[in-house]
């Protein structure tokens, strides 16, 4: 028999679906950015077994393996670099257990994080993490970006409803973290480590998550604002006053809104900016006290108009959610940003958001997790075009500057990775690395996300070991996609 190539190999170990067709790997070869990786194959393991094997063969052969939910990230999180193969997840989609008196459900990765609402909302519980994908996005994706939604002003990211996971590292171990127990004092809690991990570290493939009861009353409001008002002061009297039962506290400027009015359905007077809050009560009369309550804060702030009342707020986060859907349709590809600062400089980072797109001459629109000072500025630009690269580093500089982040809830991926130093320490940089190499030796798990190049020790020689180190079946060492790597060098160029 001749030589058989690494992929053929493979066939013949696993017990799953190996697929190389040409659309099989189209699909698979982006996420919600402009990116666009080049997988050559397409895994759909059987099992967790099936995984351990899958991670011993791309092990040997040194081929990167990229695991995959529904493929909705947004900066290139997902995204196979050329030569990779991509571990599809989204079949492994069945809900194993919930268990209402624990507060807890058991599932596979797969499983839309939609679905697993359903599935809880007759035990009268939820799982508060909503992004606004959740009509697509899974549970696994949720943990490996530590995805946030409307209501993590009050419940918190993903990161804060995981009791437990099972994973198989790129080292092939096979191993569970967390625990049942509502809580533990055993050390730091190694489960956090999957949690905005993007696939890197180890391929998820059970999830424990804690459950919520449903508050017996969840009153949206839509409230127009009027242009000028301090956004960021209003945010922090909402979230200062007592008793005001307030789980959201979202922004839509005029430009969003209308944009949904067309394409879906408007969720508030046209013509204006919209606060979308959501209020949560044990009763009608104690939810109406509770808007009495925001009634009067906002009137403090200028806002008196009266609001759009959605009894199922549900309703109004999943209009929210197709906020950035309405814009693809409208405007197509765009930078959709996601940085957050503290909520006493969210005016301050409001204007320079404006500023940027007055000074760089392209339109900008805006939809905002207020409360919790994470703004997702949409700015209408081809995204790998020299102006565009030009408004991400000023925006994420600002937010830097004014002690925030470059990523709220989307992730690292492969567009912000070379400004991860900018963010934290150099030493913590180095135990990111430090932790890679641990559960990914051969740096084969989703190369080229997250985080920055290595700066090598001067003398030394490349390792052998850590990120980057995987190569394509042919043999190449594996560089990302072609416009990946090179924004990467546009961006270390634009450094320098
Ligand atoms: C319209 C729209 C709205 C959005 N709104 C929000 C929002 O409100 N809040 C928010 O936080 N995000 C939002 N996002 C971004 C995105 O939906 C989230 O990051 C989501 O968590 C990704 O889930 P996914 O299943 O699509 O994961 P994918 O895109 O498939 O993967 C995301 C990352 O997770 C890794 N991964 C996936 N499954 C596994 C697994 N089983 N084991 C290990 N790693 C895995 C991948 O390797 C990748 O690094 C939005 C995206 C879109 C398109």
């Amino acid at each position: 028999m001749g030589p058989r190539t690494a992929l053929d190999t493979l066939a013949s170990r696993l017990t799953g679906e190996v697929r190389q067709d040409r659309a099989t790997r189209l699909a698979a070869a982006h996420d919600g950015s402009h990116l666009r990786g080049a997988p050559v194959a397409v895994v759909r393991p059987a099992d967790t077994d099936d995984v351990v094997r899958l991670v011993r063969w791309a092990r040997e052969f040194r081929i990167p393996l990229v695991p995959r939910g529904a493929g909705t990230s947004l900066d290139g999180e997902s995204v196979p670099p050329s030569g990779a193969v991509a571990v599809d997840l989204s079949p492994w989609n069945r809900i194993l257990a919930i268990e209402p008196e624990e507060l807890r459900a058991r599932v596979q990765p797969g499983v839309v994080n939609f679905a697993l609402q359903t599935a809880a909302r007759p035990h009268g519980l939820f799982f508060p993490p909503n992004p606004g994908s959740w009509t697509r996005s899974t549970i696994g994706g949720n943990l490996a970006t530590n995805a946030s939604g409307p209501r993590s002003f009050r419940y918190g990211s993903t990161r804060a409803w995981v009791r437990r996971a099972e994973a198989v590292l790129g080292t092939g171990e096979r191993l569970t973290l967390g625990t049942l127990a509502a809580k533990r004092s055993l050390g730091p809690e190694l489960l956090v480590l999957l949690a905005g991990s993007e696939g890197t570290l180890g391929i998820v493939t059970e999830v424990t998550v804690r459950l919520a009861p449903i508050p017996a009353v969840r009153q949206g409001l839509a409230v127009p604002v009027p242009t000028g008002t301090r956004l960021g002061a209003l945010a922090v009297r909402l979230r200062r006053t007592a008793g005001t039962g307030l789980s959201a506290i979202e922004f839509l400027d005029a430009g969003c809104a209308a944009a949904l009015a067309a394409g879906r359905r408007a969720v508030g007077p046209a013509g204006t900016p919209l606060l979308l809050l959501e209020i949560e009560a044990d009763d009608r009369a104690s939810a109406e006290a509770r808007r009495a309550a925001v009634g009067a804060v906002l009137r403090d702030g200028g806002v008196d108009a009266p609001p759009t009342v959605f009894d199922d707020a549900d309703e109004l986060w999943t209009l929210r959610g197709e906020s950035g859907v309405v814009l693809d349709e409208r405007y197509g590809e765009r930078i959709r940003e996601d940085v957050a600062v503290p909520l006493g400089q969210l005016d301050t980072m409001l204007r320079a958001v404006a500023t940027i797109a007055t000074e760089e001459d392209v339109p900008v629109f805006l939809f905002a997790h207020l409360g919790e000072g994470s703004l997702h500025p949409n700015y209408v630009v081809d995204p790998s075009s020299p102006t565009a690269t030009r408004v991400r580093h000023r925006l994420w500089q600002t937010a830097l500057d004014l002690g925030g982040t470059i990523s709220a809830e989307h992730g690292v991926g492969r567009l912000k990775r070379e400004y991860v130093p900018r963010e934290l320490d150099g030493a913590a940089v180095a135990w990111l690395h430090d932790v890679k190499r641990r559960c990914d030796p051969d740096g084969i798990l989703n190369p080229g996300t997250l985080y920055p190049s290595p700066t090598p020790a001067r003398g030394s020689s490349p390792s052998r070991r850590g990120s980057g180190a995987a190569r394509s079946p042919s043999g190449r060492a594996s560089a990302g996609s072609d416009r990946a790597s090179h924004g990467r060098r546009r961006a270390a160029r634009q450094r320098r």
